[in-house]
């Protein structure tokens, strides 16, 4: 483990112009959360107490250092504590020991938003097309996401999943997605008749199933966090509370750099407080065009917010499911499809649905931001993608607010479920690009730009599901694209 890193700073832009002196942050007490200051802060993760919504493994012991230990300069910044942020941080603080490197995030804790609020489903790559980013990094992302939870002792179930087909028509689609999990090398599929998906899932019903065994599910989490601490025991710092709105070439260099402006790019806060670095690589999912925008990069494609209402098994009902069971997914669109998904505290949540929501991170049904809403409909890809799919998106809407319309859909695959078997859930929002013509952009998108700032960001674009299955293959491709445009 890494000793404590030197005392640290961050600068507060004082009034209208210039640069206050540094502001030493407050030091975290040792063996407690770190000091929830009034700024930036340091992470700081209990010693031996459970992290947030994680069970098992989390209550490990976890020696890290606790001192408050911000500097403000950095080689390279990494803006979003996701679980894609986190585990890019991390790749590059084990491939560059010696580099200075900070995580900066809006939020009080980390994977508060997509990482934090999904299906926790390790994905086994079956349906992506061949040759994509997606196809590869899922592929090779769930076989580290399995190795790294036995190496670090977090639990997770290979509990396998049924894709099935309740209607003939379903069947050709079906077999379509065998051929292409077969082409993306996900191990172990068949397909199975009625007789097995009984075997498997007694209370399911279904004319056909593609049986994926090595799909399982995990607190990502949990995950995320596990990923934050090999970076701070790394020597890395991670500042939350930091939401990022302003990136700029500076003027003079810094005063902890003696060679003139080797820190050349000042990040500053909604506070005004600022950090110099080298380098910037922003995976700020909901917000990831913005970040782009500030840098001086494309704000296209944009990000549209889409809402995913989950509904959960009541405890006494959860044993009519024991593995995910997932519908064939609809072709024209990215997501899965309303499925049944057992989590790892024993509950069984369905959905998620996919409704176009008001705010980017709103997660409740009204949840609206005039800027947001406004900002979105002047947006002609939007328009397009409304208009092309006007009867979809109304009867997503309808079954959002309708319980009854949202168990009929389970029904077809479970008849046994009724309304009294289900309460209303918790809620994701997901980060899912839009071109200008109304596309939904189906693969990874990862770009920089031209320019003072835009050559030295490496931006995560579009990293919806099936992203944090891949998060430690992504952060592969990260590190190595970080080492060669940015040649460190
Ligand atoms: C409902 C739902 C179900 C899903 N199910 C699955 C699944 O079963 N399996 C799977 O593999 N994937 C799933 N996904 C997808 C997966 O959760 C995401 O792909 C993944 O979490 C993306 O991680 P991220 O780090 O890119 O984004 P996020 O987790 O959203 O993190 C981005 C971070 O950036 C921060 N940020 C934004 N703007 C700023 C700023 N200006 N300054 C500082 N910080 C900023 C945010 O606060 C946030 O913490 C699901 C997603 C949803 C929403």
């Amino acid at each position: 483990m890494a000793g404590p890193a030197p005392a640290a700073e961050v600068r507060r832009r004082g009034g209208s112009g210039g640069t206050a002196p540094p502001q030493p942050l407050p030091a975290a007490p040792h063996g407690g959360k770190a000091a929830m200051g009034g700024r930036g802060r340091a992470v700081a993760l209990p010693s031996g107490s459970p992290s947030p919504q994680a069970g098992g493994a989390s209550s490990r012991p976890v020696s890290v250092c606790l001192s408050v230990c911000l500097r403000s300069t950095f080689d390279v910044a990494v803006v979003g504590a996701g679980i894609v942020g986190l585990a890019s941080a991390r790749e590059l603080v084990r491939r560059h020991p010696s580099l200075a490197l900070a995580v900066l995030e809006k939020e009080q804790g980390l994977a508060h938003h997509q990482s934090g609020r999904n299906s926790g489903v390790i994905h086994s790559g079956i349906y992506y097309q061949p040759g994509s980013l997606k196809a590869k990094l899922c592929v090779q992302g769930a076989a580290l996401c399995y190795q790294y939870c036995d190496q670090k002792g977090i639990p997770y179930k290979q509990c396998g999943k049924l894709i099935v087909a309740v209607e003939q028509d379903e069947i050709p689609r079906l077999k379509a997605l065998y051929e292409r999990g077969l082409q993306n090398n996900v191990p172990g599929l068949r397909l199975i008749g009625p007789k097995e998906i009984q075997a498997k899932e007694p209370f399911c019903r279904g004319l056909m199933a593609l049986d994926s065994p090595y799909t399982g599910i995990v607190n990502y989490k949990q995950v995320a966090q596990s990923y934050a601490e090999d970076f701070q025991e790394a020597g890395g710092t991670i500042l939350t509370d930091f939401e990022v709105t302003n990136m700029e070439m500076a003027k003079e260099s810094s005063s902890e750099s003696d060679d003139g402006l080797k820190y050349p790019v000042v990040v500053r806060n909604s506070k005004g407080e600022e950090i110099y670095c080298r380098h910037i690589v922003t995976c700020a999912g909901l917000y990831s065009d913005r970040l782009s925008e500030i840098s001086g990069c494309s704000p296209e494609p944009r990000i549209v917010p889409f809402r995913g209402d989950y509904l959960v098994l009541k405890p006494e009902k959860c044993y009519m499911v024991k593995g995910n069971i997932y519908p064939v997914p609809n072709p024209r669109f990215p997501f899965l499809g309303f499925h049944f998904t057992p989590r790892m505290d024993g509950s069984v949540w369905l959905g998620p649905n996919a409704v176009l929501a008001f705010k980017r991170e709103g997660y409740r049904l009204f949840d609206f931001s005039a800027g947001e809403f406004l900002d979105a409909v002047t947006y002609s890809g939007l328009w397009k993608l409304v208009l092309s799919n006007l009867s979809y998106g109304l009867s997503e809407m309808y079954r959002a607010c309708s319980l009854s319309a949202q168990v009929k859909q389970l029904q077809k695959f479970i008849p046994e479920v009724t309304v009294n078997d289900v309460l209303r859930g918790p809620s994701g929002v997901r980060a899912q690009a839009l071109d200008s013509d109304g596309n939904l952009v189906d693969d990874f998108v990862f770009d920089g730009g031209s320019g003072d700032i835009g050559s030295r960001v490496l931006h995560v674009r579009n990293a919806p599901s099936p992203a944090a299955t891949s998060s430690l293959a992504i952060a592969k491709m990260i590190a190595d694209e970080v080492k060669r445009r940015f040649e460190l």
